[in-house]
């Protein structure tokens, strides 16, 4: 039987990526959607018709009952991708504490309560994976962007964490963090912002979603690797 993934943030950018690999890969998805889902539900149809399976499922990360409402829906999972996020670039003297909650809530505290709720069961089966997609600002941190960047360095922290309390019981946690990628995250940026931004990466290019998807593949397949970090970006923030 193929084994079980669940993929948050899904309906667009990195999530979608990354739910559409592992679909392709033979693995049963389960790709979350808050407020878009037209894109899974096409995404879910065409890879129907070729024989992969994508099925979408609805849920407010942020929220504990969503949370558990959607693993009482999907059940154990074998592999959790904890990537649903959310940004916002402002002064520090501007944050309000309901943009510190939000970005927050969303970012970090949804990485535990997806994780909370996936380990039950990875824990029963003695197998799983999680994967946490940070970002490279929760390694150097990011000017305008503290509470964005606080909870990305949460999730490492807490990956930290979670691969000394679960290895054990045979899970490995391992976490992600993009550069500059190609998505609707970083829509905003100008043409001149762009061209900046490939100048200040080695690999002189942003990346595009489907190379997280490459680095979630190998952390769902790679056995003896847990608590770690793996930039990938081009070697953007190095
Ligand atoms: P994106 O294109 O803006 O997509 C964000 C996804 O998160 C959407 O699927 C959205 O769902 C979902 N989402 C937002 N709030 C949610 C909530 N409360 N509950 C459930 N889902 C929610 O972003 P992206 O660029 O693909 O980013 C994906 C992850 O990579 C994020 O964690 C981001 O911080 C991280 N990252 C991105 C970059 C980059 O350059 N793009 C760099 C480093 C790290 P709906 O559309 O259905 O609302």
């Amino acid at each position: 039987m193929s084994k079980k993934v669940l993929v948050t943030g899904a309906s667009r950018g990195i999530g979608f990526a990354v739910a559409e690999a592992f679909a392709r890969n033979g693995y049963t998805v389960f790709a979350t959607y808050h407020n878009t889902k037209n894109t899974l539900t096409k995404l879910s149809d065409r890879l129907d018709a070729e024989g992969y399976t994508l099925i979408p499922v609805s849920c407010d990360v942020s929220s504990e009952e969503s949370v558990n409402a959607m693993f009482s829906e999907i059940g154990e999972v074998d592999i959790l991708i904890n990537n649903a996020g959310i940004a916002q670039f402002k002064l520090l003297s501007d944050i309000t504490c309901e943009d510190w909650d939000s970005i927050l809530n969303v970012n970090l505290k949804s990485v535990f309560l997806c994780s909370k709720a996936a380990s039950f069961g990875m824990i029963r089966n003695r197998f799983g994976r999680i994967i946490n997609i940070s970002s490279v600002w929760g390694v150097v941190g990011a000017s305008c962007e503290s509470h964005y960047s606080a909870s990305k360095a949460g999730i490492i922290g807490l990956t930290r964490a979670l691969a000394k309390e679960l290895g054990p019981s045979g899970i490995t946690v391992n976490c992600i963090a993009p550069g500059v990628i190609r998505t609707e995250m970083n829509a905003h940026l100008s043409d001149e912002d762009i061209r900046v931004l490939c100048e200040e990466t080695p690999l002189g290019r942003i990346g595009e979603p489907e190379e997280i998807a490459q680095a979630a593949l190998f952390f769902a397949t790679a056995d003896f690797v847990t608590g770690e970090t793996l930039s990938v970006g081009g070697g953007f923030g190095m």
